[in-house]
């Protein structure tokens, strides 16, 4: 197999999934499986699905689009405010999108026309993260401007938190959208069918709320793959975080002193971290792995091996007593960014479905 690869554990995603779905599914709230972080992954959407996500959702229709070629049964939400520019494709791939802004639901409708179908739109509100959203002030004139709007049906509203400012979704929060929703619906004198509450920082709430009100769906990327809270970046309980492993290959492991000898200036990304272990040697080993294939501030290295540094191409390892030789591999857990950046580096090929389910291999 080639390296670096990231490997996915489709019966972990699967299993991280049922697990959410079963627990939040006492308190009315449906799971959208978000899969912009594995760009769409068709594999990887099934397993969501087959864990009991009741749609997919994306950031990008070009990953919508993957989805629905791949001819995976499931609605598609396209959870990024369209462009303008992709409102074709949009109404050809997605079954929903969320939506803000007058002059994109305008192009939307259109474009529904044109197709001679018909694209439900949840519209977002700001409750304070500062990120995607009208104010609460003009979310009912907007949804019945939506209801005036041939070829767009009004679904739902949503919201978004800590993502941009890391505004916690705590009762207030939700307790707000719920009233939202309830105001739509009396101006429209309809029904809501979806109140979006947000994404995996929501599940502290979700998970220990008494109250979950209107809402109704989360929409829940992170949590499923790495088994992380964003809140807190700790594992949630009962998910498995090992379910996304990146793996890179030794190219050199020689034992040299700790410290840099010579003039010190900057290194090639900026000021020198002064390595730890002055005066002692260090069992020093190089992967085949750098800034451009992932966020090396985002790993999580095997058990004994500690991360000294990185630059473009280079991941530099204090492998201290493991036995790892050159041609061996390493196995590294990843983070949300860490992730991000390696499924989008053209270097890293993706493994779904690995057989080893240790955290190390050698
Ligand atoms: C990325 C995203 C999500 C999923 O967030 P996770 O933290 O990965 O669960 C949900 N909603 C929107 C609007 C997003 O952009």
């Amino acid at each position: 197999m080639t390296a670096p690869r990231l490997e996915v554990d489709l019966d972990a995603i699967e299993a991280n999934t049922r697990s959410l779905v079963d627990r939040l599914a006492p308190a009315g709230i449906r799971v959208t499986g978000v899969t912009k972080a594995a760009l769409g992954s068709p594999g990887l959407g099934a397993a969501m699905l087959r864990g009991g996500a009741g749609g997919l959702g994306d950031s990008r229709v070009e990953n919508l689009a993957r989805l629905d070629t791949a001819g995976l049964l499931a609605p598609r939400t396209l959870i990024r405010s369209p462009m303008t520019s992709q409102v074709d494709a949009v109404v050809r791939h997605a079954s929903t999108s969320l939506n803000t802004e007058r002059s994109v639901l305008e192009a939307l409708s259109r474009a529904a026309v044109r197709r001679g179908t018909t694209h439900a739109v949840v519209l977002m509100v700001e409750l304070g993260d500062l990120r995607e959203g009208v104010l609460a002030a003009d979310l009912v004139p907007l949804a019945r401007y939506v209801d005036g709007l041939t070829g767009l049906t009004l679904t739902g509203i949503g919201t978004n938190l800590a993502c941009q400012s890391g505004v916690v979704p705590d009762q207030d929060k939700m307790d707000a959208l719920s009233v939202l929703a309830v105001d739509v619906e009396e101006s429209l004198g309809t029904a809501l069918s979806l109140v979006s509450g947000g994404n995996s920082a929501n599940l502290g709430w979700a998970l220990n709320t008494t109250d979950s009100g209107r809402v109704d769906d989360l929409r829940l990327g992170e949590s499923i793959l790495l088994g992380l809270d964003p809140l807190t970046r700790l594992p949630v309980a009962g998910l498995r975080t090992d379910a996304i492993v990146l793996v890179a290959e030794l190219i050199e492991v020689r034992t040299k002193p700790s410290t840099p000898w010579g003039h010190v200036a900057q290194s090639a990304f900026g000021a020198v971290v002064p390595r730890p272990g002055a005066g002692t040697a260090v069992r020093q080993g190089i992967l085949a792995l750098g800034r451009q294939d992932v966020d090396p501030a985002d790993l999580v290295p095997p058990p004994g091996v500690t991360v000294l540094g990185a630059s473009s191409d280079h991941l530099v390892v204090d492998l201290a007593e493991h036995d790892a030789a050159v041609g061996d591999e390493l196995t590294f857990g990843v983070g949300y960014s860490g992730l991000l950046r390696a499924m989008t580096s053209p270097f890293v090929s993706v493994s779904e479905n690995r057989v080893v389910p240790a955290l190390v291999s050698a």
